[in-house]
């Protein structure tokens, strides 16, 4: 680890510390409160997990609901790749994602979590585009992110079985790492379950009522359940957010394809970003294969997403897909002959229409508190610290402050 690096580290160590510190002189948390608070929250994917377990380890009574299962939403048809790249614009979201980055390191030890940290190889086909991220690169070191632009060599030395033919310059990104969104979901929920927490599955969230005692009343298809305060962590399902925090979150849901193939024998160090295919292993030897541009967008394809479907309707349809991807893939990574398919995942991204998370009470409800984003697998970590702080506390966040739901949306295209 650079000494920058190292420094940092400790500064975001001593930063989540102080921040403990106050929740433990909380009385609410100490024990001699006259009531457990009881929080609820709705959606046990990467994010709501977190929430969860942040929540539970301060003392909270947390109820955790999920229509579907733990990690069944877009943190199961998801790249999966924790970085604060690029990408992540403007400043404060770059700070905030090297934020979750380091929420990452923090949880990782905490819980003995398996992550992969192998830094990221990044570059373009095109002549332009190739210089457009050699000026982000400047912009990233600027930010104090150790990202730097290598040869072709060089980058052959750290991903000795990647063709870097015709990539000139390649974009590295060493804090960047990987899980499996699953995975990490169910350590974080049952982590969260061994300190009191509970979770349901296979329960819907169908109305949240006020009642007379300034309490909420959870209607669900698995009875009502009674909250001080309520957690929407519900991805992109944005009619959850429309009824139950009674706000219009303007948000655009796009379809990525992922596939997954069975373990293979170690082929990749890090994350791989090439033209038109992303890569990465993960560690228990799975390839998990994303793409930049989507899918064909052909009207058979369009027909298909219609309905929002995880999965394609056919093996045959879901082998062509694989197929597609792999090929991809085969242009940059030398793989043995023989990969098998293990999954076609369609994924939907939670995404706000300016690319940003929304995090904070519904404008609506005060009571009810929207946890809705893209990269919430980069930022998972962070989030569950500080929505817990802010739910516990009840105090305002800085870090959040540019991510409340009652900021101006202008409309941003990203992914
Ligand atoms: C193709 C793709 C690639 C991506 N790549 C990356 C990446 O590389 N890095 C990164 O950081 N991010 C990436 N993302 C984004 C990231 O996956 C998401 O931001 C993250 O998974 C969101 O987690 P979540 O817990 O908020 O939502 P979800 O995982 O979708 O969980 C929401 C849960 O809420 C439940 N729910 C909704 N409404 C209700 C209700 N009324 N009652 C009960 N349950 C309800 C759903 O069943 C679901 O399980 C990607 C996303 C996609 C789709």
């Amino acid at each position: 680890m650079s000494d920058q690096l190292a420094i940092r580290r400790r500064r975001f160590s001593q930063w989540l510390a102080a921040s403990s510190i106050s929740l433990l002189a909380n009385p609410a948390l100490s024990g001699s409160a006259p009531k457990q608070k009881h929080i609820v929250i709705v959606g046990a994917g990467i994010v709501g997990s977190s929430i969860a377990y942040h929540l539970a380890k301060w003392g909270v009574k947390v109820t955790l609901l999920d229509r579907n299962t733990v990690a069944s939403g877009a943190s199961h048809g998801t790249f999966a790749w924790i970085n604060a790249t690029w990408a992540k614009q403007p400043e404060h979201y770059h700070a905030f994602s090297q934020t979750g980055v380091d929420a990452w390191h923090e949880l990782q030890t905490e819980l003995d979590l398996p992550i992969k940290w192998g830094g990221s190889l990044e570059w373009f086909s095109s002549a332009s585009r190739q210089q457009q991220l050699a000026t982000d690169i400047i912009e990233q070191q600027k930010w104090g992110e150790p990202a730097q632009i290598i040869d072709a060599a060089e980058a052959l030395k750290r991903e000795p079985l990647v063709n870097f033919t015709g990539a000139s310059l390649v974009a590295e990104s060493p804090r960047d790492g990987a899980l499996d969104p699953v995975v990490i979901s169910k350590l974080l929920v049952s982590a969260a379950e061994t300190l009191g927490s509970k979770t349901i599955e296979a329960c819907d969230v169908v109305n949240i009522q006020n009642a007379p005692d300034g309490q909420k009343v959870v209607q669900t298809t698995c009875g009502d359940i009674t909250a001080d305060r309520v957690v929407l962590a519900t991805g992109a399902d944005s009619s959850s957010v429309a009824r139950l925090g009674r706000f219009e979150l303007p948000q655009r849901s796009t379809a990525g394809v992922i596939v997954i193939t069975d373990p293979l024998p170690p082929l990749l160090n890090g994350i791989l970003v090439a033209p038109g295919v992303h890569i990465h292993q993960r560690i228990d030897g799975r390839l998990v294969i994303g793409e930049q541009e989507g899918a064909p967008d052909t009207e058979a394809h369009r027909a298909r997403l219609m309905g929002r479907p995880t999965a394609f309707p056919t093996a045959d349809i879901s082998a062509e897909h694989a197929r597609r991807l792999l090929t991809l893939a085969r242009q940059y990574l030398q793989m043995p002959d023989k990969v098998v398919v293990n999954e076609v995942v369609i994924g939907w991204r939670p995404l706000p229409l300016d690319g940003l998370p929304v995090i904070g009470p519904s404008p609506e409800d005060s009571d009810t508190y929207i946890a809705v984003m893209h990269s919430g697998v980069s930022l998972a970590a962070v989030v569950g610290h500080l929505v817990a702080r802010e739910l516990i506390d009840g105090v305002d966040m800085a870090e959040l402050s540019p991510y409340r739901a009652n900021r101006v949306f202008a409309s941003a295209n990203r992914y």
